[in-house]
């Protein structure tokens, strides 16, 4: 199996997902010490694979990987080899626009629900994967069935070449804005098409645009000053002068304003 890292995990202390970047602002701070979450790291979808924190070195950034001898539970999408771009797209279309965009809905509440906020609920989350999870890709092929995970970023992070060509389920907390630019056909007429910019907060609360997805003549109604949940499957292509997403599929992307 291919090596997977981790950008978030479960944080037993408080009993919800911790971000790579703030164990490793801690880290930093701490001496170089992992303290507090020293044994407390577990894989932030099953929580039962414990995971240890790989300082960062001049050549590579620090990160999260599951610790030898222990396991994810059954149900949790680590246990399965990524998927290629070509398996989702070929998993989509086996799929209605309606499936799609239900899965994509799951996926956002899989990893963009609130705050944990009481006991109860904690414990019941941690004892259970889903049964359907939304996080692996599922497909016959030569009679038999094969499953595939999506690898996940969240869009606050970095975004580099280092990801270029590989399949993620993109997701965060956003601002949006579309962009209209208008082109003329040969017979003289004005055009349209769009695209929907993408922004994220960054460590000095400044909203800086990460990403662009092109949208055709599809005009998305946003409302500029609204944070949104965001979830996209798809490839981000770096040859141009800045990210573009490319969608697995028409469908493959959701956003909901945070109420
Ligand atoms: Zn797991």
């Amino acid at each position: 199996m291919s090596k997977k890292s981790f950008d978030e995990c479960y944080f037993t202390s408080i009993h919800d997902i911790e971000v790579l970047d703030d164990i490793v602002t801690y880290v930093e701070r701490n001496y170089g010490k992992l303290g507090k979450y020293e044994n407390s790291i577990f894989c932030p979808e099953c929580r039962h694979a414990e995971l240890s924190y790989v300082h960062q070195t001049s050549r590579t950034r620090a990160f999260l990987r599951r610790k030898f001898r222990t396991v994810h539970l059954p149900g949790c999408s680590y246990n399965y080899e990524y998927s290629s771009p070509k398996f989702s797209k070929e998993y989509y279309e086996l799929l209605t626009d309606d499936q799609i965009q239900d899965k994509m809905a799951s996926m956002m509440r899989s990893l963009l629900r609130d705050s944990l906020d009481n006991g109860e609920n904690v414990i019941q989350a941690s004892n259970t994967v889903e049964v359907d999870n939304p996080l692996i890709l599922e497909k016959e092929q030569n009679g038999q069935q094969i499953r595939k995970s999506l690898r996940r970023k969240k869009l606050s992070t970095w975004l580099d070449e280092e990801i270029a060509g590989e399949l993620h389920l993109f997701y965060g907390e956003v601002k949006l804005k579309v962009r209209r630019i208008e082109k003329t056909n040969e017979a003289g007429e004005s055009y349209f098409y769009y695209f929907l910019d993408i922004f994220c907060e960054n460590k000095n609360r400044e909203w800086k645009r990460k990403t662009q997805i092109y949208r055709g003549a599809m005009e998305d109604s946003i409302d500029e000053n609204q944070i949104y949940y965001f979830v996209a499957v798809g490839n981000i292509d770096f040859s141009n002068s800045f990210p573009r997403l490319e969608l697995s599929n028409k469908q493959s992307i959701l956003f909901k304003a945070i109420q």
